[in-house]
């Protein structure tokens, strides 16, 4: 904490301009009248260490780290949770009075609140789940999934090598398919989750066929530019249960607000609407 008693924490990538984190943490801290500032910050891979060591002295408490440092930000840390460590990548740190780092992962919390929220009565356990995409962010749903009592991951990426490595990490409960071959895994499953960055604005649509959906399948999109992408229209129109992944950034932010600034923000429809304006 500064001198003056205003918390700093702030949001380091690059690019960073584009982020919603800096809108999002500034209207809690507005709406819960903390003072407090939450800064963007445009840092490159050669200097990542050495701003992230500087930035306690500054009288930061803590930050979020995005693309692309999210994996290399582990060698700074004194402390890694067990998720962070799991999936091999840190979205948040906490930066503790004692002077240690503590890094964590909260994509995989913030992917399950949203999926509680916005599909009440959805449960990981109701059957087996089929992910597509094999990247950063498919370790951390894969990993919580499994956690919430997935029975199964279907997992199928177009370089299958890296889906192989998600099972190598993460066990037996994970099956690799091929690209090509996801469609027919569409149909034997209760969550549907597109990690790609197909769908995405300016990106190519997601092709996977969608005919064997069944009505009730919950589908999250952790796409959320456009928030409304094809996969959740197809999803809504067979009778499937579409979520966007708004909510998955929404609900990642708040462990890391709650340590930094010592109240929970609430993730409701008023700042779901700040954030889209
Ligand atoms: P990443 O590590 O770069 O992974 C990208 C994934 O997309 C890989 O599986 C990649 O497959 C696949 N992909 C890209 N272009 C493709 C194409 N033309 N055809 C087939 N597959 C393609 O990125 P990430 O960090 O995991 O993020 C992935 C997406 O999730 C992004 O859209 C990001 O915005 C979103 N996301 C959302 C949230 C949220 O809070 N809602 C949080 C994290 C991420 P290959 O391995 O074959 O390249």
């Amino acid at each position: 904490m500064s001198e003056n008693g205003i918390r700093l924490a702030g949001v380091i990538g690059s690019p960073i301009a584009h982020s919603r984190s800096p809108q999002l943490h500034g209207y809690w801290l507005r709406k819960l009248g903390i003072r407090g500032h939450y800064i963007p910050m445009d840092v490159a891979p050669e200097d990542l260490v050495e701003v992230v060591r500087a930035l306690p002295k500054a009288g930061f408490v803590g930050v979020n780290i995005t693309i692309p440092h999210k994996e290399r930000v582990l060698e700074v840390a004194d402390l890694i949770s067990d998720r962070a460590t799991l999936i091999g990548a840190a979205n948040t740190l906490i930066f503790r009075k004692d002077g240690k780092i503590h890094a964590d992962n909260t994509d995989g919390y913030g992917f399950l609140e949203n999926l509680r929220q916005q599909a009440p009565g959805w449960e990981a356990s109701a059957g087996p789940a089929l992910v597509l995409g094999a990247g950063g962010a498919a370790r951390a749903v894969v990993c919580a999934l499994l956690d919430a009592g997935a029975p199964r991951v279907i997992l199928t990426n177009r370089t299958r090598v890296r889906a192989e490595q998600i099972q190598a990490d993460f066990g037996q409960r994970v099956e690799v398919v091929d690209w090509v071959q996801a469609g027919n895994a569409v149909e034997e499953v209760a969550t549907l989750v597109n990690t790609t960055s197909l769908g995405m604005t300016g990106q190519p649509e997601l092709r996977v066929p969608l005919d064997g959906l069944r009505p009730g399948t919950v589908v999250n999109d952790l796409v959320y530019a456009p928030l409304q992408t094809r996969l959740l229209q197809v999803a809504e129109e067979m009778g499937a249960v579409p979520v966007d992944g708004l909510g998955m950034l929404l609900h990642q932010a708040v462990p890391g607000f709650e340590r930094w600034f010592g109240m929970r923000p609430e993730v409701d429809e008023a700042v779901r609407a700040a954030i889209l304006r």
